[in-house]
């Protein structure tokens, strides 16, 4: 296949295909993963397809071509309502496939100690409570959705709280794990589906870092709207593009790209497309926390968020100004093969 479709060169000329690398330093399932997803993308195994905007234009610019691990991902920012997106991206029966197969293994989940990682999970669980009875108010036996609700641990301090919880998630062995061990009986497998069949409706649905995953923003968010109750609050977390790149990344804007992602976020479009969704926002930040609520109303696409596009650009232009710094001193000293020496030095010293 042609991976020329774009055809423009991106925004940032070190985030080219040619400029890709398989990182190392990890795991030995996740480099066989990346492998192997590198060489599904070349052979043209993974498909790809071209998708316009969530507001309907196709008129893009590049950002970059490459995510983290070197995967061809061109990802374009929309001229008109300022929404990041990945085009041409994989189609959703390759990204099946991916996520059956390659996902959490190329991600470095599967080199890491499942009981650790369960742990892990229970206590940002914990966390996320919190913050989320901080900021809502929920009915004795409320009933709590979670979409992409992997082992089911946000789902657990609900649960001991006396809610009706309910999760779905692909991922087979981490429900399976999950249902063991927190006993919760309700973490089904699959998608959003599985939550229709339960014919409970939800007062909050909880949707961490799984947004940024769908193939069909609009059609996903419209049936989640179909499982809430009136009045009913969807909480939302993404990696927030403003936030994330500064705070998690280092500036590096290529820490944020991952193929998996077919979309990002600032909380300006992220506010757009629910509320054309028929959501409106109560509390957000730019990190994105964000709770919204159902709404009557339907923001027509055609009111595109106010200079998003602009905001979104210049912030990335900054990032990458004061990154290549950074950039250029980790290049040379690759050259003189310090940085080499630097590693082996610390792995000898562990
Ligand atoms: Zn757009």
């Amino acid at each position: 296949m042609s991976f020329d479709s774009v055809g423009h060169k991106p925004l940032f000329s070190r985030l080219v295909r040619s400029n890709g690398k398989i990182q190392v330093g990890m795991g030995p399932k996740a480099q066989k993963a990346i492998k192997n997803i590198g060489e599904k993308i070349e052979t043209g195994e993974y498909e790809f397809e071209n998708v316009s905007c969530f507001c309907g234009s196709s008129d893009d610019i590049l950002i970059s071509e490459i995510d983290r691990q070197g995967f061809y991902y061109p990802l374009v920012i929309c001229k008109k309502c300022g929404l990041i997106r990945a085009n041409p991206r994989m189609t959703k029966a390759s990204y099946i496939k991916f996520y059956a197969e390659e996902y959490r293994n190329a991600y470095g989940e599967s080199d890491s100690d499942v009981d650790k990682l369960f742990e892990h999970r229970i206590n940002q669980g914990k966390q996320r409570y919190d913050y989320l009875v901080k900021h809502i108010d929920l009915p004795t036996n409320a009933v709590v959705f979670e979409v992409g609700c992997d082992f089911g641990t946000a789902l657990f301090p609900f649960a001991e709280a006396g809610y009706d919880v309910y999760g779905c998630d692909y991922g087979v062995e981490h429900i399976e794990c999950g249902r063991k061990k927190t006993g919760l009986k309700n973490l089904f497998i699959g998608g959003s589906e599985k939550l229709i069949e339960t014919n409970k409706k939800a007062d909050i649905v909880m949707l961490h870092h799984v947004l940024e995953h769908f193939c069909d923003l609009e059609g996903e968010l419209i049936t989640i709207r179909k499982i809430m109750k009136p009045g009913g609050l969807i909480y939302i977390a993404v990696p927030g593009t403003l936030w994330w790149i500064n705070n998690i990344c280092g500036a590096n804007v290529l820490g944020l790209l991952q193929n998996a992602h077919t979309y990002q976020f600032s909380l300006g479009s992220l506010t757009y497309v629910m509320e054309c969704c028929g959501f409106k926002l109560i509390y957000g930040n730019e990190k994105i926390d964000s709770l919204f609520k159902i709404d009557n109303v339907f923001r027509k696409k055609q009111f595109v968020p106010d200079r998003e596009f602009q905001r979104v650009v210049s912030y990335l232009k900054r990032m990458e100004r004061k990154y290549l710094p950074k950039y250029y001193l980790i290049k040379c000293l690759e050259m003189l093969g310090i940085k080499k020496m630097i590693k082996n030095m610390r792995q000898k010293r562990c």
